[in-house]
């Protein structure tokens, strides 16, 4: 075996050419795996002995890269989650891109710890925000971070909201607030802004739920009501969540009437815009948007609709000294100042978040941006409005389907509603929903609106095409039809 030096040892090959012909192979499967996306099966069940085989001991003993290749090859690279493929539309799932995986491979190869010491990683990161400020209306000057995604996004982001209102908190917790801190979001806000406020300690009753509308957009004056009963009360409202886009359905609050909110409220403004946000890419959708570009803070993903690389999401805070004062913390070893070499730098990353080391996440999104460009990345997110209108449109047309909530952005819900039995359509459209994935031909995901069990497509792949969509429409009602069939014959 050819990787075991004699003497000192080191992980790197004996041989580079090996590595070189292994690399390149690895590479070529990969982009033939790419570009046959179409005819395999958007998931598969993985059968059990390939679990079996993932759970094998602690390898003590080389088996080599080429074997352990080999494995990969056998027993992961066939059971994806199948978010890269074209019929993928569960949850809010990026589908990735090639010129992305490739970013990944030279950010390997660099490894680079994005900490904040002086290199050239850390001014591609600024180079990134610097371009996500300006897409997203955010002065230059504001502070931000790339981060795993909106979750940790929505963290950060409501605790510089935190300290903000009340910096004390970061030397004597909690128990020393005067009165509870509560937050206000509509009742369709993703339920990481909850965990959000249980992790730092204020509690999931901060969270104040306050109704929507009809369309799915918060009731901006309800809100407003909950706020001015709740100080009453005793409570400190400090922030309002606003949704760029709700998980559920897409849609957009009035994000204008919620900054005039805050204004006269004197509270703080945070945006999530998971995906949502991404619209602004697009000139035609930016106005959808009005009022974004005044938030305190926004939250948004980039490994959802701009197809970065999984783990790659984004924190805005207008105010950077307020983004940084939340977060920063010097110990000796990590001592900066010193004017020259590796310390010298002027922004920290690791001042901005919790995280200290940190993957150079920023350059598949670097990379990508240049190679396609943001035109580009633009035209995809309108595709992908524009196939939700089509495919919400190919639902009405359907005698036995039945659309659940206004497509407002790329989320379509909707259910096969074609027998006479309506009790029974929450059950039919679980099994439809389940069939499609196990048949292997296209992943949805479901939710509840108004206590109807919804089929949900949300479209923010770039390899989705018409034929996609008429397909899958296809098969919700023949699969409807059969279950309705078999239900009426068992009774
Ligand atoms: C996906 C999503 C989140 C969470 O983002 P992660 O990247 O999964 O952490 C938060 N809010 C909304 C609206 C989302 O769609």
């Amino acid at each position: 075996m050819p990787y075991a030096h004699d003497r000192e040892r080191s992980l790197d090959p004996a041989d580079w050419g090996d590595f070189r012909a292994l690399g390149h192979r690895m590479v070529d499967d990969m982009a033939a795996w790419l570009e046959g996306l179409d005819e395999r099966p958007v998931w598969q069940p993985m059968p059990p002995e390939v679990r079996q085989r993932l759970r094998a001991p602690v390898p003590i003993r080389a088996d080599g890269p080429e074997r352990a290749y080999q494995a990969f090859r056998q027993d992961v690279l066939d059971y994806p989650l199948g978010n890269a493929h074209p019929r993928f539309w569960g949850w809010v799932i990026g589908s990735g891109t090639p010129v992305g995986m490739l970013g990944q491979l030279l950010a390997g190869a660099v490894n680079t710890n994005v900490g904040g010491a002086e290199c050239a990683a850390v001014h591609v990161e600024a180079q990134v925000l610097a371009w996500l400020k300006e897409l997203m209306g955010f002065p230059t000057d504001a502070g931000g971070l790339l981060v795993s995604g909106a979750s940790v996004a929505n963290l950060t982001a409501i605790a510089v909201a935190r300290h903000d209102r009340a910096p004390r908190v970061r030397r004597t917790g909690v128990h020393s607030l005067e009165r509870p801190l509560t937050l206000y979001a509509s009742t369709e806000t993703h339920s990481s802004v909850q965990r959000a406020l249980e992790a730092l300690g204020l509690g999931a009753e901060a969270l104040r739920s306050t109704p929507v509308r009809k369309d799915g957009t918060a009731d901006v004056e309800a809100m407003r009501r909950m706020i001015l009963a709740d100080r009453a009360a005793g409570q400190e409202p400090f922030a309002v969540v606003g949704n760029a886009g709700t998980v559920n359905t897409g849609a957009i609050d009035d994000l204008s009437a919620l900054a005039d909110l805050c204004a006269a409220e004197g509270l703080w403004f945070h945006v999530d815009g998971a995906f949502g946000a991404l619209a602004a890419l697009s000139p035609r959708l930016r106005p959808r948007l009005r009022g974004m570009d005044r938030a305190d803070s926004l939250a948004f993903d980039l490994h959802k609709w701009l197809s970065a690389p999984y783990g790659t999401g984004c924190v805005l805070v207008r105010d950077a000294a307020t983004h940084r004062e939340a977060f920063a913390l010097t110990p000796a070893y990590l001592a900066r100042s010193h004017g020259r070499g590796l310390s010298s730098s002027e922004v920290w990353l690791s001042d901005f978040g919790l995280e200290l080391s940190r993957p150079f996440r920023a350059l598949p999104v670097w990379l990508s941006l240049k190679a396609y460009g943001v035109e580009e990345f633009a035209r995809v997110i309108e595709q992908n409005v524009a196939q939700a209108r089509e495919l919400g449109g190919m639902v009405e047309a359907e005698d036995t389907l039945e659309l659940l909530a206004p497509v407002s952005l790329n989320v379509v819900c909707f259910r096969w509603s074609g027998g006479n039995d309506g009790s029974a359509l929450d059950a039919i459209n679980r099994e439809i929903l389940v069939r499609l994935q196990e048949r292997g031909v296209a992943v949805l995901s479901s939710t509840v609106l108004e206590g109807r069990f919804a089929l949900r497509a949300a479209l923010v792949g770039h390899r989705t095409r018409r034929e996609d969509l008429e397909l899958v429409v296809r098969e919700v009602q023949a699969e409807g039809a059969a279950i309705a069939g078999n239900r009426m014959a068992a009774a």
